[in-house]
């Protein structure tokens, strides 16, 4: 039988209309797979078999009856395990949802079933989406498809590693300050995080809703934005989501980077950053410029104020939207208490892990009366002030080049007890969301330990098509995308 492990969204399409193969037979090769990586890697907190051959069979009725094949027939997608499917447990890797079965399905997932797409598992995710590194789950830590002794990132640690490992040709995960692009990066895919509104986030369980996103991860930037076609565009349950018409991000791909004006932000590829993540920018960048477009350099300092900002913003609104799980409504409730204030307490306190509750302390202390004004309130004009920053670049500029990441993918284990090194992982992607920009994550080589390395190309609100194109002329230009994790031997690449 043909290979079916590995293809990318174009290939699968062609056998399944050319009638070379089933959407059952794509399904049960993917299924398999995922078995055999997940016991590895622990990249699903929930494989769905019964949903997929559901959907597969459905496909197949279609082709049987020779009815027009939607864009995303049989193709095997993951869902980070923040993103509802009714009737599918929904856990965000935390135990005070372990046994959440919702009764709706968030609009992104259905936009993916309603193009025919096949949903092989729930993916593994830092507790909350609250992590750079997928050790925070509950259930069990991710581990990196090229090393695994080297973690994933997070928080979308499984969709990145599915697509990486090849258990699912695309993923969604969420980013709120690099959650899709950092693992992205650290396994060797593309991953992006659209303008803030571009994808609806009905469904998505909240973290931080002022810089929540949901994205796709693919293995090329075309299945990327063959997947934001389907998922993008204004919805009715989210009030935030982009009211007008979007671009056909596939067909803008062919428009080719020559003419854009970029400019690299010195502030992130100097001090911090390792050399060799900082010479594979560099290399990507003499790749662009010979490509047609202009490469400049820009200097940003108020990014610096990033870092801080972000941990105020974010954990203020956390600590809000986790204000619900208190054991009465649904979720986990503590056993062992005699009146509710003892059984509030308990349930929290037993319910959620310890970087969640951190976090919970630090926006309560934030947004505490006294301190409101010295914290939430200046890092909110922190904010406004990184925005009009990039405001004013992008009048000059149609992207901005950085690493997304200052390292490869670091040791399990490695950073669990220093939670600010932790947090400086991210020092590259959490302004993007600050400033509610598209950004993406690209492969441009390899560091230590053959480890995969990032290229973020960041764009100007609604500036998606122009990084995708971007990213995609790049990528065609250069061979790292083709390159596979050693435990994939025996599966042969698509191209
Ligand atoms: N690592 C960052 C955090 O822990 C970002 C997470 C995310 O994008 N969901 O908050």
């Amino acid at each position: 039988m043909t290979e079916l492990i590995g293809k990318s969204i174009g290939e699968l399409s062609k056998l399944l209309k050319d009638k070379q193969v089933k959407a059952r037979e794509i399904a049960e090769a993917h299924l398999r797979h995922l078995q055999t990586v997940d016991d590895k890697l622990g990249a699903f907190n929930s494989p769905t078999p019964d949903l997929a051959l559901k959907q597969a069979d459905k496909i197949d009725q279609m082709v049987a009856a020779g009815t027009k094949l939607p864009p995303l027939a049989g193709i095997p997608v993951a869902l980070k395990d923040n993103i509802c499917v009714a009737d599918y447990r929904t856990t965000c890797s935390s135990k005070i949802l372990e046994n959440f079965v919702p009764p709706y399905t968030a609009t992104a997932a259905n936009k993916l079933f309603d193009a025919g797409a096949v949903c092989v598992g729930k993916a593994n995710m830092d507790e909350f989406a609250m992590g750079s590194s997928n050790e925070n789950s509950a259930f069990k830590i991710a581990r990196n498809p090229w090393n695994t002794d080297r973690v994933p990132g997070g928080s979308s640690g499984g969709p990145a590693i599915s697509v990486s490992a090849g258990a699912s040709v695309i993923s969604l995960g969420s980013d709120t300050g690099g959650s899709i692009r950092l693992p992205a990066s650290f396994c060797g895919v593309v991953g992006m995080k659209p303008t803030y509104g571009v994808v609806s986030r009905f469904g998505l369980v909240a973290y931080a809703s002022s810089l929540d996103q949901i994205g796709p991860f693919g293995r090329t930037v075309e299945d990327v934005a063959t997947t934001l076609n389907v998922i993008s565009g204004h919805d009715n349950k989210d009030s935030t989501s982009y009211n007008n018409s979007l671009p056909d991000f596939v067909s803008e791909l062919q428009k080719g980077v020559k003419g854009l004006r970029m400019a690299v932000i010195k502030e992130l590829i100097g001090e911090g950053i390792d050399p060799e993540v900082r010479q594979a920018v560099l290399n990507a960048i003499a790749v662009i410029k010979d490509l047609g477009a202009t490469v400049t350099e820009v200097s940003m300092p108020v990014l610096k104020h990033s870092l801080p900002v972000y941990y105020l913003i974010a954990t203020a609104e956390a600590c809000a939207n986790l204000a619900r799980y208190d054991g009465v409504k649904y979720g986990y409730r503590a056993e062992d208490a005699n009146d509710i204030l003892s059984m509030y307490f308990a349930t929290r306190s037993k319910g959620f892990g310890s970087e969640v509750k951190r976090r919970i302390m630090l926006g309560t202390y934030a947004l505490s009366s006294g301190y409101y004004d010295a914290y939430y309130g200046k890092a909110q004009q922190v904010r406004r002030l990184i925005k009009d920053e990039f405001d004013k670049e992008f009048k000059n500029f149609d992207i901005l080049i950085s690493p997304v990441s200052p390292s490869v993918a670091f040791g399990v284990g490695e950073k669990t007890e220093d939670p600010l090194t932790m947090y400086l992982t991210d020092i590259a992607t959490i302004p993007v969301n600050l400033a509610g920009l598209p950004g993406i994550s690209v492969p441009c080589g390899f560091g230590k330990g053959n480890m995969p390395i990032g290229l973020q190309l960041v764009g100007a609100p609604l500036g998606d098509a122009t990084i995708l194109r971007a990213a995609h002329a790049y990528e065609q230009a250069t061979e790292w995308h083709k390159a596979r994790p050693a435990l994939l031997n025996g599966v042969s690449s698509s191209k």
